[in-house]
């Protein structure tokens, strides 16, 4: 499969910042997952294209861009969760409004990720006009890993160990998209 890997935000622009019980910013949590998931994904001998492969500014509609005009069959962004309540927690993935092929991409993603941390929270495949789904030519799914706005999946997040298993899961989840 032809795989467009999505690592969220960058440069200027960190996404969502967590700070207890250490700083973390999601740009760099999302890269850091991403470059473990195209590992994966190559050893299993998928072909990947990656939006971003170090700590740059990119619009959304370049990110779009990059995934259609390598006709990648599917777009995977790489997200990590913020809530201003710090108590919050959970996975989610979100698709397309109305897509049902996206609605099948992050149902098996997210069941994989769920079965490999079944002490996370699942909370649900979810829609919504996201710019780099709707953008997108192919099947797209953006997942949002975990709420670094909580001290302990923040922990959790910038653990390199639970990102490989991360990488891992949802790559089997890919894998299971028929
Ligand atoms: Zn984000």
């Amino acid at each position: 499969m032809k795989i467009c890997i999505d690592p969220g935000h960058g440069g200027a622009d960190s996404g969502a910042v967590g700070t207890e019980p250490f700083r973390l910013e999601e740009k760099d949590f999302n890269l850091s997952l991403a470059l473990l998931l195209e590992e994966e994904l190559e050893e299993r001998g998928h072909w990947t294209i990656m939006t971003r492969r170090r700590d740059r500014s990119l619009s959304l509609p370049a990110r779009a861009n990059v995934s259609n005009r390598t006709g990648a069959d599917l777009f995977v962004s790489i997200h990590a969760n913020a809530a201003g309540n710090p108590a919050v927690k959970g996975m989610e993935v979100y698709h397309f409004p109305g897509s049902k092929a996206g609605k099948a991409a992050a149902t098996r993603i997210l069941d994989s990720l769920v079965s490999s941390f079944p002490t996370h929270s699942n909370r649900g495949v979810k829609e919504a006009n996201f710019a780099v789904l709707r953008l997108t030519d192919m099947t797209a799914v953006l997942i949002e890993t975990e709420f670094i706005t909580n001290p302990k999946q923040l922990q959790f997040l910038a653990d390199v160990e639970n990102q490989k298993k991360m990488a891992a899961a949802i790559a089997d989840g890919i894998e299971a998209i028929v």
